[in-house]
């Protein structure tokens, strides 16, 4: 792996540039820039030919200084120990930034699921879970699923767990399946976090979303039922870059919770398209389901992922790769606002030319913050055994994303008002290191 792209020094180099902005003191930089454990286990399981394989694992519990760990599970062949590192540390800076009482941790396991039968991957799940049995649980670190993992999977590691403590353990692990433990509304909670955030946002960028104040909090089901309407007037324009989970969620939530959010480009890995009159989203998901990809979509002007970006929206929503507004495409961006769902799709340089042209960038650890925080009240309803309804879950997590949206947004004024004019990124770091920091110092620790 090049050194520029190793994820954990990108990670390192991030912690040490927020550092620099808020002069963060060099004992406590130190100590924030490494994991505080990092384990590496190997776990021999019987595959269906009779034959033994050995799988290598790995967990990171990044810092617990706010609470116990928490963050997902990735099962990838190429997944690799600096991987797994960089997303642990990021998953602290996520949970800080929405004010939720945990630290961060990640996990993998260099596999490919896709080439694994059920009976493997059950095998797979339970050993990996004796192997790191002693070192996580409610108390300690919550793992949950990410890239090639699922509530089933979460459901056999909660069972293995439970097991070896003897007793019935939900809190152990999220994302499991609603019979299990699971909580309401975790399906879409990532991309209605991001409304939420918007919300707030438009208010301070001269976008006027004008919002359906009874569905905010309506359930997806609900929601889907509604009837689809045009908005006549005054309308907000939105591109949206991916049309998978994030972007799918996306668009629907968009045309139900605002009453004028007309969605006028879509893409996939195919292509984009682009519907001035704006594009209904049961229309375009049954196109998806149907041929595969948005590019299918009737009457639609054709154009390229790269003119997608460029489009003169107000809004933009990239919710597919890393890195696709970078240097050489960030001055040509027209969105007033870019709600980043994906994970890194903005680069470095691109933050800086956005920034000076006036985009608010809403960044990734906070926009997408909605699938941890719902992580979060899963577990809290397991540790308390009683459940919620939709309407109560996403009342708790509006505010959730909205008071962390004005948290960053509070700081980025206060800093400029010192004569620092930083982004919302680095606003978004400042927040939740000096969170982290504040509690590594009340514990005694640095
Ligand atoms: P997904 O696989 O369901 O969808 C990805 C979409 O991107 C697909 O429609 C694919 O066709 C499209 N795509 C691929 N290459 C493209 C390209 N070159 N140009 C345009 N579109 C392209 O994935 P997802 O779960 O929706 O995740 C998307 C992003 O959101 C990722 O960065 C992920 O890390 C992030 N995210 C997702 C969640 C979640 O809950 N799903 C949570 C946090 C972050």
């Amino acid at each position: 792996m090049k050194e520029e792209l190793n994820p954990f020094k990108i990670a390192q180099q991030q912690l040490d540039e927020a550092a620099k902005v808020m002069d963060l003191d060099e004992d406590m930089h130190a100590f924030l820039r490494e994991p505080m454990r990092f384990l590496q286990v190997s776990i021999p399981v019987k595959m269906d030919d009779g034959s033994t394989k050995t799988f290598i694992g790995f967990r990171c519990q990044y810092n617990d200084a706010r609470g116990p760990t928490k963050g997902g599970l990735r099962w990838h062949p190429e997944e690799t120990a600096d991987t797994v590192k960089a997303l642990a540390a990021w998953m602290t800076w996520k949970t800080a930034v929405v004010d939720i009482p945990y630290g961060g941790g990640k996990g993998g396991v260099i596999c490919n699921p896709k080439e694994m039968s059920e009976g493997e991957k059950e095998r797979l799940a339970r050993g990996y879970i004796r192997a790191i049995s002693r070192f996580i649980g409610p108390e300690k670190d919550i793992p949950a699923p990410d890239v090639y993992t699922t509530p089933q999977i979460m459901a056999w590691m909660m069972d293995e767990y439970s097991k070896i403590v003897g007793y019935n353990a939900p809190g152990v692990i999220t994302g499991k399946p609603l019979e299990v433990g699971g909580s309401k509304g975790r399906t879409d909670a990532t991309a209605r976090g991001g409304m939420y955030v918007l919300r707030e946002a438009a208010k301070c960028c001269g976008v006027e979303l004008k919002e359906n104040k009874d569905k905010m909090h309506k359930s997806y089901a609900e929601l889907q039922k509604l009837e689809e309407t045009t908005p006549a007037e005054h309308p907000v324009t939105i591109a949206i870059q991916g049309y998978g989970n994030a972007g799918q969620y996306a668009h629907l939530l968009l045309k139900r919770v605002f009453r004028n959010a007309k969605v006028v480009g879509l893409s996939d890995s195919r292509g984009a398209i682009y519907v001035k009159e704006g594009i209904p989203c049961n229309k375009a998901m049954e196109i998806k389901d149907q041929k595969g990809t948005i590019t299918a979509y009737p009457g639609a002007k054709k154009i390229s992922n790269e003119e997608l970006l460029e489009l003169d929206v107000d809004i933009l929503v990239p919710a597919a790769l890393e890195n696709v507004i970078r240097k050489d495409n960030a001055s040509k961006i027209r969105a007033k606002i870019i709600l980043e769902l994906a994970n890194g799709p903005t680069t470095p340089e691109a933050d800086q030319i956005l920034h000076k042209n006036g985009v608010m960038v809403l960044p990734d650890f906070l926009a997408n913050a909605g699938g941890v925080t719902c992580s979060y009240f899963e577990w809290v309803q397991n540790i308390g055994g009683y459940y919620w309804d939709f309407e109560e879950t996403y009342e708790r997590l509006d505010k959730k994303m909205s008071q962390a949206f004005w948290d960053v947004y509070n700081t980025q004024k206060a800093y400029f008002e010192k004569d620092k004019d930083i982004d919302m990124r680095t606003a978004a770091y400042v927040v939740s290191i000096e969170r982290v920091a504040q509690a590594t110092r009340t514990r005694g620790w640095v």
